[in-house]
Order: structure tokens, then C-alpha cells, then sequence
């Protein structure tokens, strides 16, 4: 991985440069979070995925038109095999300045050393509740011991800053946004906490299961003052603050409540081979039959073209709107 400026192609309609591509592995996963699979998620079949051939070549081919930054997620992207290889082989791309990857945490105790060796630069791990019962009820396994595990582990080995994932949701985790946020006086960790979004979801029943980042704020101010903390480049849509003396920070995304799509820098690339300009719209381009078609890297380029001409100027997604998406969060790659 090189810092080599390279000219970006990917300007959208709305003058927004695209630089950061957000790649799912897989859409399988060893966790069931309630909030992101549905009885209705199915694995797509394996033939229907991209390989990691297919994948190198398009994250190779969006690099040469501006890419440099790049997310690996899924489904959970340490279920996929040879994602260390992948990472390995990304790595080496020159140009791409910054390759990083969101994971449930529960495989980090056995990957995050080679993960570090083979140059993930960072990494988000989703944590929603410190609490064992809790654990068990949001995701469907037992495995809260195991991932904080991970959590060490990564830390141990070097990545720096950890930060935690937490999407927040009415009447199961509302009460671990303190114990969360907690965290972050006693070690540098960087917590994020998340807006609930109705992917693919009863749009119904989710509203009623949403808090609102205003709301978690202003729950955490009552334990003392959040210093607001300078943007930085690669912040992304987060407002970061830091409780006083406190070696963490904490931050908000509110996807639904705070739309950010006017400083919206993203694609991404499915699972199953699609381009899709936004997380909450249903418009894709599809990429695998020019691929598998032996397309050369040109025709493919215009592809990547294609999705960023799709790019909507704000996403109209809603609860209980008309609005829904169809397509399931595990291959999409939230
Ligand atoms: N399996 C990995 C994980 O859980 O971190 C990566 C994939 S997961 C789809 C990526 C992120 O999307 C996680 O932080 C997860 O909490 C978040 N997510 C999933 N469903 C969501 C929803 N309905 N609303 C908001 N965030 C969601
Ligand atoms: Fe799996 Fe991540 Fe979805 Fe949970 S949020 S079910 S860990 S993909």
C-alpha cells in the first residue's frame, strides 16, 4: 500500500468525489444480529459470489479511477476463506491508502495477528451490549466472552484506534449506552453509535425500536461535559466528541436522523457482484456477467461510472415510508 496520489476519476452529478469503496466478502455470517437478518435472509449460492480474484480486480480497477480507501465487510468478512490472503494482496495495491475492515470479533482471538501482518490498516469491531444476555439476545449466540477476547487481542497486537460499533435500539440495548460510553474513560477506545435503519426489515416495527443519536447524546451528557472533537479526514459521517480526560472518544451516526449523503465519499461493491452507489437505495449495476464475460478492464471501468452517475443527491429512506429496501444488509456489506 503506497500514498501515491492518483488522479480521481469518480466525481458524481452533485460535484461529491467518490474515494472510498466499501467491499462485502460475503454475505454469510456465524452471528444472527436481529437488527440485520430476517427470517427471510437466504445465503446466496457459493457460484453467485464474487472470488477473490473477482474482487482484487475490481478493488485493482476502482484504485486506477481514485479509489483509496477501502472497508472489507459482509455478512462477517473473517467467515470468508482466504480473507487474509485477500488482504495480503490488497494491501500491495498502489494508491489505495487505506484498507480496513468491520467484523462481529468473535474469529479476531485466531486472525487479528496475520490480519495485522498482512496490512489491515484499522478495523471496526460491532459490539451492542457488554452484557452476556443481551449478547444472546441481540445476536443468537453465546459469544460475548469470545469477541471481547478479540477485542484484546486486537488491541495487543497493535490496531490502533479500536473502535466499537454499537447500533442502538429501543428496549434491547438502550441500557448499555452508558456502560458503552463508559469504556471509552478507561481505555482508548473510539465507541460509535449508530442510528437503527429498516434494512430489510418491517418498516413498522422498526421505528418503534429506534433511538435517535440526539437521544444518545443527551443521555451521555448527564455523566459530564463531550468535548466535541475536530473532524479529521476519514472521520466519515461520525460527530466525534471525547468525555473530558478521557483517553477514548465517542461518536454519533445518525444515517437516518442526520442524513450526511451531501459529504457522502462511498460505493460499494456487493457480495454477489452489484455497484451500488448508496446503503439505503435499492439502484445497482450489475458487474459479474461483465466480468465472468470476460470484459477487459475499461468496459468495467465504465461500469464503476455507471453506479457513480447513479448516485442520488439525498436517500429517501424512511420508517413506515414508501420507501423500503428490498435487498438484505448481509449482502450489501453495511
Ligand atoms: N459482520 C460484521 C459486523 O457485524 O461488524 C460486518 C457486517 S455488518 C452488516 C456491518 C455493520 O452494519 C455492523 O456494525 C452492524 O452493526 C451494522 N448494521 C447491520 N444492520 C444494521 C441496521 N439495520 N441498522 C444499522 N446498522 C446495522
Ligand atoms: Fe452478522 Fe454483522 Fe449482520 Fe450481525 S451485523 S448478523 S455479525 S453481518
Amino acid at each position: 500500500m503506497k500514498t501515491v496520489k492518483t488522479q480521481n476519476h469518480l466525481v458524481d452529478s452533485f460535484q461529491r468525489t467518490v474515494n472510498y469503496l466499501r467491499v462485502s466478502v460475503t454475505d454469510r455470517c456465524n452471528l444472527r444480529c436481529r437488527y440485520c437478518m430476517t427470517s427471510h435472509t437466504r445465503w446466496l449460492p457459493k457460484g453467485a459470489i464474487l472470488t477473490l480474484e473477482e474482487i482484487e480486480r475490481l478493488v485493482a480497477i476502482g484504485v486506477e479511477l481514485g479509489i483509496t480507501k477501502v472497508r472489507l465487510t459482509g455478512g462477517e468478512p473473517l467467515c470468508r476463506k482466504g480473507i487474509v490472503d485477500l488482504i495480503a494482496r490488497l494491501s500491495r495495491l498502489e494508491g489505495l491508502q487505506d484498507l480496513t475492515l468491520t467484523t462481529n470479533g468473535t474469529l479476531l482471538t485466531q486472525k487479528a495477528e496475520a490480519l495485522k501482518a498482512a496490512g489491515l490498516r484499522r478495523i471496526n469491531i460491532s459490539l451492542d451490549t457488554m452484557d452476556a444476555a443481551g449478547f444472546y439476545q441481540i445476536t443468537g449466540l453465546n459469544l460475548l466472552d469470545t469477541v471481547w477476547q478479540g477485542i484484546t487481542q486486537a488491541a495487543a497486537v497493535g490496531f490502533n484506534p479500536i473502535k466499537i460499533n454499537c447500533v442502538v435500539m429501543r428496549g434491547s440495548n438502550e441500557d448499555q449506552i452508558v456502560p458503552l460510553a463508559q469504556l471509552t474513560r478507561r481505555q482508548p477506545f473510539h465507541v460509535r453509535f449508530i442510528e437503527y435503519m429498516p434494512i430489510g426489515v418491517d418498516t413498522l416495527s422498526a421505528q418503534d425500536r429506534f433511538v435517535s443519536m440526539a437521544e444518545v447524546q443527551q443521555r451521555l451528557e448527564q455523566l459530564g461535559p463531550l468535548v466535541p472533537l475536530p473532524s479529521q479526514n476519514g472521520d466519515g459521517p461520525a460527530r466525534r466528541f471525547r468525555f473530558e480526560d478521557a483517553p477514548g472518544e465517542v461518536g454519533f451516526i445518525g444515517s437516518m436522523s442526520e442524513h450526511f449523503c451531501s459529504r457522502c465519499n462511498r460505493l460499494r461493491l456487493t457480495a454477489d457482484g452489484h455497484l451500488r452507489p448508496c446503503l439505503l437505495a435499492d439502484d445497482q449495476v450489475a458487474v459479474m456477467g461483465a466480468l465472468r464475460g470476460g470484459a477487459g478492464d475499461e468496459e468495467i471501468a465504465a461500469l464503476f461510472a455507471r453506479a457513480l452517475a447513479m448516485k442520488r443527491g439525498e436517500h429517501r429512506l424512511s420508517f413506515g415510508g414508501d420507501c423500503r429496501l428490498r435487498t438484505q444488509m448481509t449482502d450489501i456489506g453495511g
